[in-house]
């Protein structure tokens, strides 16, 4: 049985010794260790790319068997060697010595320990090793693994790899077989192997190609429990009520179209319709509105905004900082003009009023803006997340949009959804391009709509990398870039990763990147990046003298971020030097340059979003990205990546290819994290496409999956207790 405690299947110091190393407790637990790869003759040759402590695990033989050095301090030199290959092993102090006993030349084994070098060598000292076979057969060991290919576990320095292979050995055979959670028909049409066929495979495969099949299926059921319990979600939002929110003839969407200064493009119209379709429904509409910075999706979420006015509801617009909060409210105001001054003189009869809330307001605005939500008279209430959360209620709240949602998962829609007496329409913004997949997975309660096409006019960017350490002189021309579009009427960006106060998190106003950038890099051992604070008094005293600059950062209070916002939108400042903080939104059509510093610690999505903020009025924009690194090859290719195309849906995907997988998932994920372990979000899209359209299918004909109890427990497995909590509550 799978829930089988462990010690009663491969006894009790096994047991203890695997739950000590890996928290295992049943047979379940054991099975779900898979192995990292399947080891065969050949595998030396890639020795030579082993690095220095590396923990490795080789299969040779044994060439040569010698005892050197003084005979009161031996030690025992062995030679093991596939084909050509060859790799030392050295045992110390004369109780090693009786090894060469059984480590006879032709003995085949495992050889298990970290790689040393000695004389320029690459050696083994003192390395586990188990032999397959040779004089002093080791009989499980021989069984496990004559003719078959050996599975190397992830193991460590008290686990290697053949203890935990022997307790796999042990359990399998006496596994009753596995049930399956799928239908044999659903089975056959995709052509997976069975749940126990699966299992057995995956830890004792005849051939790679069976091994290769276990993984495919179990990676599908780690896409099913997924895609089923979106597919819950799915069904039960359907299944809510919503007020509908219809169109209405001479409404203010009506007013507002008919006094828009530019014609819609063929995208946010077809997006446009559809909103305007789901939101008239009597079921909430779960949208996700994907498009590249500057693609007018601002302009969708207002008008369906509008339309949720017209019928009689409010909306709220929720954005991730202050900074952007205000910035929006600012927006919609001058995108509604008299549309937004209702109740004022010379307001238009239909009218609105867009409230502001954010905790930087003075208490009397702040009084205000709460009665206007509360009581109605705002039919959109612009905040940050947490603040619209916490404080606010509203009079029929009948849409919630939120804008650059990428860093928000399931649950804080859920609470957001909880605001209103029926649940209320959901459109979430993001500018940061989602592959497919990880948009399917992620995202994959909402439905997606993307916005492909920028507003005709749009000036391209030009970006460059501006190697600083190599070539100096190209760093001199980028402040004297800067100085050129500043005396063209221009503004500018300076960014830096850092703020410059305090060394710890709170200095840096985003995550930077964490890419696997391999050794040699030694992050530790590179300066600090720069900082705001740093780099201002630099610039200004330097080659920026004479120039109107202002800090921009998170540690600033939300009034003088917000004034600076208003100085540098109305051109009072030439060059923001900042952070991250304007990496989503900012909207300064005027801003022409950015020079990104120490742009190598920033993610590729990340400075795709940041250059994004210039060239959005009719000049061409141009964004350098300086860096001093010499010689990391993945972050210089990283940045002429960046350099080289704006297409976000591809740096997307480069930048989820340099990641490490679970690092996709975002923070709000970290529970489903874990569950993902064979499948891959880049590579497994044909199967998670799959799992997704089965999921539907399923859950349409049995939506609690009574009749699925074991699907219903794989669900189960993956969604955590808040999740879970949904999933009771409707
Ligand atoms: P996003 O939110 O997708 O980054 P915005 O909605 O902020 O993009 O639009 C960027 C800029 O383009 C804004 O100044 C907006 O007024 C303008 N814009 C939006 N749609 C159009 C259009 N169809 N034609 C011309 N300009 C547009
Ligand atoms: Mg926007």
């Amino acid at each position: 049985m799978l829930d089988s405690k462990l010690a009663d299947t491969v006894g009790g110091r096994t047991a203890k010794a695997l739950e000590k190393a890996f928290g295992m407790q049943t047979v379940a637990d054991l099975l779900a260790h898979y192995p990292r790869r399947m080891a065969e003759r050949g595998e030396l040759t890639e020795l030579s790319s082993l690095r220095v402590d590396d923990d490795v695990t080789v299969v040779a033989d044994v060439r040569t068997t010698a005892v050197k050095g003084p005979p009161a301090n031996p030690r025992l030199e062995v030679v093991v060697g596939d084909g050509p290959d060859k790799l030392h092993l050295v045992f110390f102090g004369r109780r090693s010595t009786w090894r060469k006993n059984e480590l006879q030349p032709g003995a085949r084994g495992l050889f298990s320990g970290k790689v040393g070098v000695f004389n320029g060598t690459r050696q083994l000292v003192h390395p586990e090793y188990v032999l397959l076979r040779g004089d002093s057969l080791d009989e499980t060991a021989a069984d496990v693994y004559a003719g078959r290919l050996i599975p190397i576990y992830p193991a460590t320095q008290s686990v290697r790899t053949w203890v935990i292979s022997n307790a796999v050995q042990q359990a399998l055979q006496v596994l009753d077989p596995v049930p399956d959670p799928l239908d044999a028909e659903v089975r056959a049409r995709r052509g997976l192997l069975s749940l126990d066929a699966a299992l057995r495979a995956m830890h004792e495969p005849d051939d790679r190609e069976q091994w290769a099949a276990a993984r495919r299926r179990l990676a599908w059921d780690e896409a099913m429990g997924v895609q089923l319990a979106l597919a819950q979600r799915r069904w039960l939002a359907g299944a809510n009520p919503a007020v509908p929110r219809r169109r209405r003839r001479g409404g203010l969407l009506d007013a507002f179209d008919a006094a828009l200064p530019f014609t819609l493009t063929a995208g946010q119209r077809e997006v446009g319709d559809l909103v305007a379709d789901e939101l008239g429904r009597d079921h909430p509409m779960h949208r996700l509105l994907q498009g590249e910075v500057g693609s007018g999706k601002t302009v969708v979420a207002l008008r369906a905004m509008l339309q949720t006015v017209d019928g009689g509801g409010q909306a709220a617009l929720l954005a991730p900082t202050e900074v952007l909060a205000g910035q929006h409210a600012r927006t919609l105001d001058t995108l509604l003009g008299p549309l937004a001054r209702g109740g004022e003189l010379g307001g238009s009869e239909t009218a609105t009023r867009v409230a502001l809330l954010t905790g930087s307001l003075p208490a009397a605005a702040r009084k205000r803006a709460l009665l206007d939500a509360a009581g109605g008279a705002a039919g959109i209430v612009v905040g940050t997340h947490a603040l619209i959360q916490q404080h606010v209620s509203f009079a029929d709240l009948g849409l919630v949009v939120v804008d650059e949602q990428h860093r928000f998962g399931v649950e804080q829609r859920d609470a957001l959804r909880g605001k209103a007496t029926t649940p209320p329409h959901v459109l979430v913004m993001t500018a940061t391009p989602i592959p497919r997949t990880v948009a399917m997975t992620v995202f994959g309660d909402l439905e997606t709509s993307t916005l492909s096409e920028l507003p005709a006019g749009r000036a391209p960017i030009a970006t460059s990398v501006v190697p600083a350490a190599e070539k100096p002189g190209w760093l001199d021309r980028t402040w004297q870039r800067i100085r050129e579009e500043v005396a063209a009427g221009r503004q500018a960006y300076v960014v830096c990763p850092r703020i410059g106060e305090g060394g710890d998190l709170a200095d840096f106003d985003a995550e930077l990147a964490d890419y696997d950038d391999g050794e040699g890099v030694g992050d530790r051992q590179r300066r600090p990046p720069l900082a705001v604070k740093e780099v201002l008094p630099m610039l200004s005293e330097g080659p920026l003298a004479g120039l109107r600059l202002a800090p921009l950062h998170g540690r600033l209070t939300p009034e003088d971020k917000d004034r600076t916002m208003v100085d540098f939108a109305a051109g009072r400042i030439d060059v923001l030097v900042a952070t991250t903080v304007i990496e989503v939104g900012v909207d300064v059509p005027n801003a022409t340059v950015m020079a990104v510093l120490d742009a190598d610690r920033f993610g590729i999505s990340q400075l795709h979003q940041l250059r994004g903020r210039v060239g959005r009025g009719g000049h061409p924009g141009l964004c350098l990205l300086v860096t001093d690194v010499v010689g990391d090859a993945s972050a210089r290719e990283r940045l002429d990546a960046v350099a080289a195309t704006t297409d976000g849906f591809e740096l997307a995907r480069l930048d989820v290819q340099q990641r490490r997988e679970g690092d996709v998932l975002g923070a709000a994920q970290s529970g489903r994290r874990r569950q993902l372990r064979l499948l891959s979000l880049l590579r497994d899209e044909d199967l998670i496409t799959a799992a997704r359209a089965e999921a539907s299918d399923i859950v349409a004909a049995d939506p609690t999956l009574a009749e699925h109890p074991l699907l219903a427990a794989q669900v189960a497995a993956l969604v955590n207790d808040d999740q879970a909590e949904y999933l009771e509550k409707a």
